[in-house]
């Protein structure tokens, strides 16, 4: 009899976890929202969705930045610094990816 018990509760109890780990997951995302520093994107100051130095467009357009040079890298050996001035060049380039790469540029000349 105590095994069908056990049995029966099974299925309510799981349920109940469940949801409990839901709550908390929700809990957990507010309060980090909530509770951490504001970051500012370096290029154009609006708020950055995590840890990273960029908004939502302008790390998108980083990593795109990012991407092409591995591809570039190799076909042209060129440096990064090159390779910035280059596709900054470019006219195809997008107005988010030129900000980066203009922001790049102005970094690379101050580390100097
Ligand atoms: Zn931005």
């Amino acid at each position: 009899m105590g095994d069908l018990c056990q049995l029966g509760e099974m299925p309510g109890t799981s349920r109940r976890i469940e949801r409990a780990r839901k709550e908390k997951g929700l809990q957990e995302k507010h309060s980090k929202r909530g509770g951490k520093q504001v970051m500012q994107c370096d290029i154009c100051g609006r708020t950055t969705d995590d840890d990273t130095s960029y908004c939502t467009y302008h790390n998108m357009a980083h990593d795109k930045v990012q991407e092409a040079f591995k591809v570039w890298e190799p076909a042209l050996e060129i440096t990064w610094d090159d390779y910035l001035t280059r596709i900054f060049d470019e006219n195809g380039l997008g107005r988010w990816a030129r900000e980066v790469v203009e922001h790049l540029m102005q970094q690379n000349d101050s580390s100097k």
